[in-house]
């Protein structure tokens, strides 16, 4: 056998292995050679590089002209590639095992899942496990359980929290039980939003999540909450905008003289943003037509039981759609701005896109947000570095200090792509994935799609039901 074919066999047996969860290490021992590597340490491209992997980590980058590998060693030719750190989509909610695997395949090598939906938040910590064992094949996952809300609980599934004791227990839990981090939701109080913070700062957990409408939302910010999940927050509890969408009046503009102070209160409290246009965008095409979700290349791939919740809860179905459309227009053309003044002000932005809500494929959506941020007036490289060198520094900064990844520099983790072209020249490249790394593991994008879903069961599906029904 030739090297090549011995290592894709490898690979593809060790893929299998994983698949089925029944082998313990996940760790590799190979070189990708001749490769170009973008390492996102500061926008460069450096050509005919060798990358060297084991132990789950990345050993060496060096000039092909002057390495020298041992024979032995397993060598990946890289000819013509391109090389990029693993994306990040660092705010999901996972709804199933297949949902690791489409991430993968779409080269999100870390997720964050923010809980809520019903989620099993123990089943999530099993996954967690079993991928840092290499016993699964996954992006890493960092999770909380049941999003904390005040009372009652606006947010589906979350728990509603009355009194300062009641937080301070629920924040308790979650660090019992392992969760990394407390999600908080809109309606939580004053008093329940202190002790949530003061608490978790006990725990050393960090606080991330929709940002509290029932006091000002600079204090939230100046009070502890590490990370806004999306920049819509801004829009309903800093720009005034309409909350409801029923008798909405027609005349808003934000007040952008209210800029200035929030940028300098995001910046003097370490406090990081997640852009999230995609979903905006998203509800945008749905608007359109449905049929740009349901005849998404992408759709087969999706869980049954996730398209039926796209089916049951998708926003078309609002009775006061005309307003809503008018209101999503106004957020989105402030997202986009903010997104841009974020951004110039050097605030910590990072990729979140709430897959998989309706519209949002698990995975893909990581390239629509890609997109999306371009569209805003970011470069292709910075719009790269918010899906990959800033989750890095977002996951040192607030979740695991040691955690070295979104580069390409030894000592990282060996998380990264092979892509058949420039993602400098063209962000939409990012998707053009020939191989995923993860941990040092080193799977084909093919044998990936093979192993997820299952097109057949996707194929049963009645399309027609999958249509909107008006009455609702
Ligand atoms: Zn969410």
């Amino acid at each position: 056998m030739s090297d090549l074919k011995r290592s894709r066999f490898r690979h593809a047996l060790l893929l299998l292995l994983l698949v089925l969860s029944q082998v313990s290490s996940a760790s590799d021992n190979f070189a990708i050679v001749n490769i170009n590597v973008i390492p996102m340490d500061e926008e460069r491209l450096l050509e005919h590089q060798v990358v060297v992997v084991s132990g789950g980590v990345i050993q060496s980058v060096s000039d092909v002209a002057a390495t020298s590998l041992p024979a032995d060693l397993l060598q990946i030719p890289g000819e013509g590639r391109y090389l990029v750190p693993g994306l990040a989509d660092l705010h999901v909610h996972l709804r199933n095992a297949d949902e690791l695997l489409s991430n993968l395949a779409w080269g999100v090598t870390t997720v964050m899942h923010l809980g809520g939906s019903g989620g099993p938040g123990e089943e999530i910590l099993s996954f967690r496990e079993e991928i840092r064992n290499g016993s699964r094949l996954g992006p890493t996952i960092y999770a909380t359980d049941r999003i904390l809300d005040g009372d009652p609980a606006i947010a589906t599934g979350a728990l509603s929290l009355g009194t300062a004791d009641e937080a301070k227990t629920a924040v308790r839990n979650l660090k019992e039980q392992g969760f990394d981090f407390v999600k908080i939701y809109n309606n939580v109080s004053l008093p329940v939003f202190t002790a949530i913070v003061d608490e978790a700062k006990l725990q050393g957990l960090p606080v991330f999540g929709h940002i509290p409408r029932n006091f000002d939302a600079l204090q939230a910010l100046q009070l502890g909450q590490d990370a806004v999940v999306h920049t819509e927050e801004f829009f309903f509890a800093y720009f005034e905008g309409p909350r409801s969408t029923r008798n909405m009046s027609r005349d808003y503009a934000p007040d952008l003289n209210k800029l200035p102070a929030l940028l300098t209160v995001l910046a003097e409290n370490n406090v990081a943003v997640m852009p999230d246009l995609s979903f905006t965008f998203t509800n945008m095409l749905m608007w359109d037509s449905l049929d740009n979700v349901w005849n998404d290349a992408e759709f087969p791939f999706l869980h049954p039981d996730t398209a039926s919740m796209w089916q049951a809860g998708n926003l078309n179905r609002r009775d006061d759609l005309e307003n809503f459309i008018v209101r999503e227009q106004w957020k989105y053309a402030l997202m986009q701005t903010l997104t841009i003044a974020f951004q110039k002000a050097g605030i910590l932005q990072v990729i979140g896109t709430d897959a998989s809500l309706p519209g949002l494929f698990p995975g893909k959506a990581v390239h629509r947000e890609l997109t999306e941020l371009v569209k805003a007036g970011l470069s292709n490289y910075e719009a790269l570095a918010i899906g990959t060198r800033n989750a890095g520094a977002f996951i040192e900064r607030y979740l695991d200090a040691d955690a070295r990844l979104g580069q390409i520099r030894p000592g990282f983790r060996a998380d990264f792509l092979i892509l058949r072209d420039n993602p400098l020249e063209d962000v939409r490249n990012a998707r053009l994935i020939d191989a995923v790394v993860t941990h040092g593991v080193y799977t084909d994008k093919a044998e990936l799609d093979a192993h997820r879903g299952d097109k057949d069961r996707a194929a049963e599906l009645d399309r027609k039901a999958l249509e909107v029904d008006p009455g609702h």
